[in-house]
């Protein structure tokens, strides 16, 4: 596995690989580190489907605000190394913070709309960000396949409106959660959790079971169904629930009866950790 520390030395890479192996294929894995089984698991699908695995290592600060973990976030470098290397990406990328912005960076992509609800209701400027991070690492990688998770539902939605919007070549594939044995869903901040915080935590999923299961008996009022959700979550006073909604899977309208694919949505404060997830309702299996 290469290391690549800068933009120039990628571009000399990636020209090399698609000028000695014409028509092979480049599959890009973007994550900010500290890797866990839901990272492999992108990396692991881009191994199989692809013959060039890269996968970029960035903490970046544009989509985080002025009160968020930047500086927190965890990280280490050699174990994310290690690891990449065990999956046989081909390329690690971890560009410095300067030469993925100058001094003078001026440009921001903004994904209308969609950016409005759930997280970004909270975190403002949070998928302009992440917009434009990934657009950037498009652009040095022009990758053929993309991966990306689950578990951060919106952004899943926001980066296929980017790349629709914006006719990038590359195709976005989106991959299942990957949670802990008790349902927690695998986070690079669950690190950050404390022993009590870290075994509450998996209510959030079972709150969200709980909601697909009423779904599945034939409840399709939103109101009824996201409302014992937050009952359930809040009826423990550690959980600080910034939102729990249900929203079309498709533009991320808001519903009122369940009559179309569906995000039921969820971010929440745990002992000072913000933790997301999310269950996807598309129909009701035995109807
Ligand atoms: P991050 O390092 O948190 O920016 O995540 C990098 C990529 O890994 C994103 O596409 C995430 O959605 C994905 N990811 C993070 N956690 C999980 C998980 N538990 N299961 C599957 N994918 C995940």
């Amino acid at each position: 596995m290469n290391i690549i520390r800068s933009k120039q030395e990628l571009r000399v890479a990636i020209e090399k690989f698609r000028t000695t192996h014409p028509g092979q294929v480049i599959g890009f894995v973007p994550t900010m580190g500290y890797l866990h089984s839901g990272h492999l698991s992108l990396i692991r699908a881009a191994r199989q489907e692809t013959d060039c695995v890269i996968v970029s290592l960035f903490v970046n600060p544009t989509q985080f605000g002025p009160t968020e973990d930047f500086q927190t976030y965890p990280r280490n470098e050699e174990r994310d190394s290690r690891l990449c290397r065990q999956e046989n990406a081909d390329i690690l990328f971890i560009p410095p913070l300067s030469d993925m912005y100058s001094a003078t960076h001026s440009t921001t992509v903004h994904v209308k709309n969609l950016t409005r609800h759930l997280c970004g209701k909270f975190r403002p400027g949070h998928f302009d960000g992440v917009a434009t991070i990934v657009l950037k690492l498009f652009n040095l990688i022009d990758p053929d396949i993309s991966y990306f998770g689950q578990k951060d539902g919106q952004q899943c939605i926001v980066l296929q409106k980017m790349a629709k919007d914006l006719d990038l070549r590359t195709q976005i594939k989106i991959m299942p959660t990957v949670r802990e044995p008790d349902g927690l869903a695998m986070s690079s901040r669950n690190v950050n959790l404390d022993p009590v915080s870290r075994q509450k935590a998996p209510l959030i999923y079972k709150v969200l079971l709980n909601a697909a299961s009423q779904f599945q008996a034939g409840e399709l009022k939103v109101k009824t169904i996201v409302n014992e959700a937050r009952r359930i979550l809040e009826s423990d006073p550690a959980f600080k629930v910034q939102y729990l909604e249900c929203r079309s899977l498709d533009n991320l309208s808001a519903m009122t009866t369940i009559n179309r694919p569906c995000i039921i949505a969820v971010a929440a404060f745990l002992g000072g950790v913000r933790l997301i997830d999310n269950i996807i309702l598309k129909s009701r299996d035995h109807v």
